[in-house]
């Protein structure tokens, strides 16, 4: 098997310190499996993309010595691929028109006695499903992906280890097409996943819920599933994940080296002196020896 893994930030700011520990990890990972390596800017959300991010992050990943091996891809300009996927889900009857609001939707779960948690996403209540009735007359906002019921997704994550989830449960029918017209994270990251032949997701642990999403939406769509591990997030002072909202600081491409000890040391590996490429091949020997090191023996047989 080839392998081919990828970076794929989205350009709503510079890379800063957490972003930077996944794509050294996404990096390291394809270096030491001899794989290709691709970097994908994820700007599908244009509301949240920065003008000139994306040339930004390609700067600095070059200072930092981690070159794509292939042209970077744009998902802004994939859209005839995401609408292909979502045709093919509706002709087999796995996505459905939804036409309701943040606020019909908030009033339907208030109706059934569900009350949302703060900070988590409302569980959709169904309103729009085929079988009750559809969009009965109200014009289409967004489109879904209809999730059966006991949608249990069982995973084992290289750096987490077993995961579990039911989708149907915890998320409900996601959104492949947004009522903006926009295209859902979701269904673009997989059909690019797919398309581009990755066989490794390596990213940051705030994305470890969305892949039973993923997974779930590969196989409605009869795709591969990738391996996929989930590295530490780097968290700001005041504990919550670094973002530009609480002030993670771009990095600074004057000194690239320091940039790439400290996210290094995120992923437990010694710190390097000299010069990038001197420091990049020893992490890529040390990853290796990680990856290849036989797994633990099994403990002796208890006797009866
Ligand atoms: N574009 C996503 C982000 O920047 C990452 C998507 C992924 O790696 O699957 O958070």
């Amino acid at each position: 098997m080839v392998y081919r893994g990828r970076f794929a930030p989205s350009p709503t700011g510079p890379l800063h310190a957490g972003s930077l520990v996944a794509a050294l990890a996404s990096w390291l990972d394809a270096q030491a499996h001899d794989g290709v390596w691709l970097v994908r800017i994820e700007d599908v959300d244009t509301p949240r993309c920065v003008p000139g991010a994306d040339r930004l992050i390609l700067e600095q990943l070059v200072a930092c010595g981690l070159h794509s091996d292939e042209p970077v891809v744009w998902q802004s300009q994939r859209g005839t691929l995401y609408q292909a996927a979502l045709d093919r889900l509706i002709a087999s009857g796995q996505a459905y028109p939804c036409a309701c609001s943040r606020k019909d939707i908030e009033a339907a779960l208030q109706a059934q006695g569900l009350t949302r948690e703060r900070h988590h996403a409302a569980v959709y209540p169904g309103t729009c499903r085929p079988e009750r009735g559809g969009l009965r007359g109200r014009a289409a906002r967004a489109w879904r992906l209809l999730v059966p019921a006991h949608s249990t997704v069982d995973w084992t994550d290289q750096q987490l280890g077993p995961q579990t989830q039911d989708v149907a449960a915890e998320v409900g029918d996601f959104v492949l097409k947004r009522a903006d017209g926009l295209w859902a994270y979701q269904l673009a990251v997989v059909v690019d996943d797919a398309d581009q032949g990755i066989t490794h997701v390596v990213r940051g642990a705030d994305l470890t819920d969305n892949t039973p999403r993923q997974i779930l939406l590969q196989r409605a769509l009869g795709l591969p599933t990738p391996a996929y591990r989930h590295t530490p997030l780097v968290l700001g002072a005041n504990g919550e994940k670094l973002s530009k909202q609480n002030g993670a600081l771009a990095l600074d491409l004057a000194e690239p080296l320091a940039a790439l000890n400290r996210a290094a040391a995120m992923l437990g590996l010694p710190p390097a002196a000299g010069g990038v490429a001197d420091a990049l091949a020893g992490w890529t020997r040390a990853w290796a020896s990680t990856i290849s090191a036989p797994p633990p023996a099994a403990p002796p047989a208890s006797k009866p």
